[in-house]
């Protein structure tokens, strides 16, 4: 289900929108009732687990490349490339952070090389 995000240009709150079927996306500040929303746009609006963020990326075919290098930094730079420059939420922050380190986001999710 897509969710389209808002912030509010009066009280500033930002607002996730889970859309339904092909109804109207447009909605009143829950906080401030103001109905001056801006549309964000994000490739990243979902919000994500850590856990799915890396399940996602895993399931890429140019990921598989980066992951045969074996290198968390090669996979750091494949998701700056995929994201395009976007601005990601904190938690995914972290997490390309990690990679770009060279370290690997949790204990135990770092992929067996084998085949
Ligand atoms: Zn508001």
């Amino acid at each position: 289900m897509p969710i389209y995000e808002f912030s509010c240009s009066s009280c500033g709150q930002k607002i996730s929108v889970y859309q339904q079927g092909f109804t109207a996306i447009a909605h009143s500040c829950p906080h401030c009732g103001s109905d001056k929303l801006e549309r964000i746009f994000s490739s990243f609006a979902v919000r994500k687990t850590d856990r799915q963020v890396y399940e996602e990326i895993r399931s890429d075919r140019q990921f598989e490349r980066a992951l045969k290098q074996n290198d968390p930094k090669a996979i750091a730079q494949w998701v700056e490339r995929t994201g395009r420059g976007d601005k990601v939420p904190d938690e995914c922050e972290e997490t390309i952070g990690r990679l770009a380190k060279g370290e690997w986001p949790k204990k135990g999710s770092q992929p067996s090389g084998s085949e």
